[in-house]
């Protein structure tokens, strides 16, 4: 039998940039012909979700705004073009909603990089809500045995840093450094590492973060609040510089750290995008030591479904406080304050 649908539903919105966080009654969107209505039990907050709020970015949001991007739930509804999924099929919001699949870039796997790509919690309403819309192509398939809790944060924050690590080269054996190694996409970055066979070593600030970090599987760790010199203390323990760098934090004050630090030919990802920032590297050190900046964006479908099959392997576990819906404002103002070890997860649909 077909899932009831109501006509409306609650959301969190936003009007304006900045503006209030307000819990809302809003009508429930009907799919098109290539889309799928998922009821959404879980979404994770990612720090892009409060970067959208502020309107960080020279790239404008939709208004008003349903924000989130790692959306786990079930499909109650499909467009009839919509061949791979089923009513009642777990189904994941990522960032990446739709992409045209047919540009230069599309078609080599590139499909954050589409220039038609519609942005979830961004471009079109996200995941903070009970029903969202997703292109029927680009949602994630979940499998059923995977808890939605658990699997949310996995839609962004697994995704990307799984495709970063790939981005870095880094072989088994060799160092990855994880700069914010204790927040949403450092935890998981700790994980998929070890199960790459890299050898993590965290960045990030406080006993909690340094704490987790250990536990999940970090081999050493570095107290940017604390630490004399972040730059010696990584090329000391690594004896000569860590093989690769994920920059993970929302902060620009690490990214030059990372160009010193790491290793002669190694890599430095920049996956982290705080406002107005710049990454710099002296030339001639940067050609002596033959080192790369690479930038990595989310992932593709293949990427999905991979970081997916990691998770539900169980290679990795995901750090989650789980919070209602109603929330996110608080969640927001932890998040800026860097308190939050982890992810936190709305609870959006019982
Ligand atoms: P988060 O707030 O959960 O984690 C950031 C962590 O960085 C925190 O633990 C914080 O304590 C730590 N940090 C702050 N300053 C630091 C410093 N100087 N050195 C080391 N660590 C420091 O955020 P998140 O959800 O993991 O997102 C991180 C960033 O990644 C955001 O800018 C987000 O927009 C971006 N992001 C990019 C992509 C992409 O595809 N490139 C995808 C998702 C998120
Ligand atoms: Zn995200």
């Amino acid at each position: 039998m077909a899932p009831s649908i109501p006509k409306t539903q609650m959301a969190m919105v936003f009007d304006k940039p900045n503006g209030p966080l307000e819990y809302r009654e809003i009508p429930v969107p009907t799919p098109g012909p290539d889309e799928i209505l998922i009821n959404v039990k879980y979404s994770g907050v990612c720090h892009t979700d409060l970067h959208a709020w502020h309107g960080d970015w020279p790239l404008d949001t939709k208004l008003p705004l349903v924000g989130g991007h790692e959306g786990a739930g079930v499909v109650v509804a499909a467009g009839n073009q919509v061949t791979n999924f089923q009513i009642g099929d777990y189904a994941g919001i990522k960032w990446l909603n739709g992409s045209c699949l047919s540009c230069e870039f599309c078609k080599r796997g590139g499909e954050p990089n589409c220039a038609g790509a519609l942005l979830s919690g961004y471009t079109v309403d996200g995941s903070f809500q009970q029903y969202a819309i997703a292109k029927a192509i680009h949602a994630a398939p979940i499998p059923k045995s995977c808890d939605l809790a658990q699997v949310a944060p996995i839609l962004c924050a697994g995704i990307t840093v799984y495709k970063a690590l790939k981005t870095s080269e880094a072989r088994p054996g060799e160092f990855v450094t994880i700069v914010g190694a204790g927040g949403g996409l450092g935890s998981l970055a700790v994980q998929y590492a070890k199960a790459m066979g890299l050898r993590p070593i965290g960045i990030d600030g406080g006993d909690e973060k340094a704490a987790l970090v250990k536990k999940l599987g970090g081999e050493y760790f570095v107290d940017f609040t604390k630490s004399k010199d972040v730059v010696q203390e990584v090329l000391d323990y690594t004896e000569g510089g860590s093989h690769a760098v994920l920059n993970l934090s929302a902060s620009s004050g690490p990214l030059n750290a990372s160009v010193k630090y790491v290793r002669p030919m190694g890599t430095v990802v920049v996956v982290g995008l705080p406002p107005d920032a710049q990454i710099s590297s002296d030339v001639f050190t940067h050609v002596i030591r033959s080192v790369s900046i690479k930038g990595s964006y989310v992932g593709n479908r293949a990427d999905t479904d991979e970081a997916i099959d990691f998770f539900a392997r169980g290679l990795v576990q995901v750090p989650i406080q789980v919070r209602e819906l109603k929330d996110l404002a608080a969640v927001y103002e932890a998040m800026e304050q860097g308190k939050i070890a982890g992810r936190v997860v709305l609870k959006c649909s019982d």
